[in-house]
């Protein structure tokens, strides 16, 4: 068996051959590498020892026929807003600049760079040649390591074997529901909420249920509806706080009360805190693991947002469980789970040590005032046009605003191609959305700058411009404003 090694142009030495029972014709060895981290990363060889290779199936009356189709599962995945936005072909009309207030993507404007020590790691690392190899699947210990560390504090403690590295937070959350749910159990999603946790969940055959987030109650969860969603095939409860898409964060006793009611009916929760430490001085920001005493956490979080490097694809998973109730399965599920593939990329894995512990104070603080005045204007601009109604943000990147949509009014609701008239409407851009519960809803980003596009003055136009050209009616997701291009208004400090 150590030839096998050596067939490989592999040292032998460095091997330890482990042999399967495998079917005869093929001889299967589990080839496992020495290594100096806590996971060994393992090498699966599939060896052919005797020469003949696997026979062929004898299906009984197969016809051989081209018969290739797209699979159940991937016909069962559809991301609504990657969908519209990866298909949208829009003319660029040449008189005027288009400002997307769609996407939520902090770099797009390239006016909120991350901090230069954040980059500096980063090319250190790279720099150093030492992280160009495989990691293992969960990250590399020292790393694991620097994010416990970082996130531990003495209500939730944390080790690094409690912290799985994945790419970016959508990874995160992909393990973490597939770790928890079978398919034909269901999980409880907010509304309005991220559309990739429905996106997820019904590619892997998981039912979704949405509870019911408050704009009366600065986007609170309706604690008694979500809490009779849950029947005997509940997995588990996405609570995503501070909130993507309602710029909202909840108290600490509201987020005692969710626990409470995961605790009374003893389901867990995976917390999407994407946002955490992103909000607005005048309110405070906690993680539910930290508030909890018996109920088991998955928080997902990573570099994305708050670093704003959502291309460098970082996140994790830390592991809340002080009362084991999930137990080694959980981990272990988890851990078998991202080695499918390996998530974390291992560049950023050298830097993250540098950029939690270099990163300037003046970096976090100078972001959060910038969004936070920019909240306040948009707020305060869609607040002056008449029957619209925004919600103040208290963190995030994103704000809410509706407005009323009476039955039979001309409403703006549907797909991708139903907007695209709305292209020729002056300033007007783009729009997608849909009804809300109690009128229509529109997300917008406040991180946008004046500057480069034009006064602020002519973006607080340009959304009134666009509001009372479209009559409200709208949920969510895109949008997007045309601005002329040579601003004849006098232009005022940097929005
Ligand atoms: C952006 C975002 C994510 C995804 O983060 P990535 O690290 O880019 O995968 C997850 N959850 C919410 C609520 C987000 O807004």
């Amino acid at each position: 068996m150590v030839c096998a090694g050596t067939a490989l142009g592999l040292a032998p030495a460095l091997f330890c051959v482990l042999c399967r029972i495998s079917p005869p014709e093929m001889d299967s060895c589990l080839i496992q590498v020495n290594s100096n981290t806590a996971l060994p990363s393992i090498l699966d060889v599939h060896v052919n020892l005797n020469g003949k290779g696997p026979s062929l199936p004898k299906g009984k009356g197969r016809k051989p026929h081209w018969a290739v189709r797209a699979s159940e599962m991937s016909r069962r995945t559809f991301n609504p807003i990657r969908a519209i936005v990866d298909a949208m072909k829009v003319e660029p009309n040449p008189r005027k600049a288009l400002i997307s207030l769609s996407i939520g993507d902090p770099t797009v404007f390239g006016n909120l760079p991350t901090d230069d020590e954040v980059t500096r790691a980063m090319k250190e690392a790279l720099d150093s040649g030492k992280y160009n190899g495989y990691a293992p699947s969960v990250g590399y210990l020292s790393c694991r390591e620097v994010v416990a560390a970082y996130y531990s504090c003495p209500e939730a403690p944390l080790k690094a074997q409690d912290v799985i590295l994945t790419s970016g937070c959508s990874q995160a959350i992909e393990l973490a529901l597939a770790v928890l749910a079978n398919p034909g159990q269901n999980i409880l999603v907010p509304r309005p909420g991220f559309s990739l946790y429905k996106t997820l969940a019904h590619s892997m055959g998981i039912e979704v249920k949405f509870y019911n987030l408050l704009p009366e109650k600065s986007w609170e969860i309706d604690l008694k509806q979500m809490e009779a969603l849950v029947d005997n095939r509940t997995a588990c409860l996405i609570v995503n706080n501070p909130s993507n898409p309602c710029g909202s964060v909840f108290s600490r006793s509201h987020l005692q009360k969710i626990l409470t009611v995961a605790s009374r009916q003893c389901v867990p929760i995976l917390a999407d805190e994407i946002y955490a430490e992103m909000v607005f001085e005048d309110c405070k920001y906690e993680s539910l693991a930290k508030l909890s005493t018996n109920v088991p956490i998955l928080s997902c979080g990573g570099l994305a947002k708050r670093w704003l490097v959502p291309g460098w694809r970082m996140g994790w998973i830390l592991i809340h469980d002080r009362r084991d109730i999930f137990g080694e399965e959980i981990r272990e599920g988890l851990l078998r789970l991202s080695q499918r593939i390996l998530g974390p990329c291992t560049a950023v894995q050298g830097a993250l040590g540098h950029i939690f512990h270099r990163t300037s104070p003046e970096f976090y603080h100078n972001t959060l005032s910038f969004l936070k005045s920019n909240a306040a204007l948009c707020y305060a601009t869609l607040s002056t046009v008449c029957g619209l109604k925004p919600v103040r943000p208290q963190g995030a990147m994103y704000l809410m605003v509706s407005s009323p949509c009476g039955e039979g009014e001309g409403r703006f609701v549907g797909t991708g191609r139903a907007f695209l008239p709305s292209l020729k409407t002056p300033h007007v851009g783009l729009f997608l959305g849909g009804e809300g519960r109690k009128g229509c809803w529109l997300r917008l980003v406040f991180y946008l700058r004046g500057s480069r596009w034009g006064s602020r003055w002519s973006i607080s136009q340009s959304l009134r411009t666009m509001w009372s050209s479209q009559r409200g009616s709208l949920l969510s997701s895109l949008s997007s404003v045309y601005l002329p291009r040579a601003s004849s208004t006098p232009t005022s400090s940097v929005w």
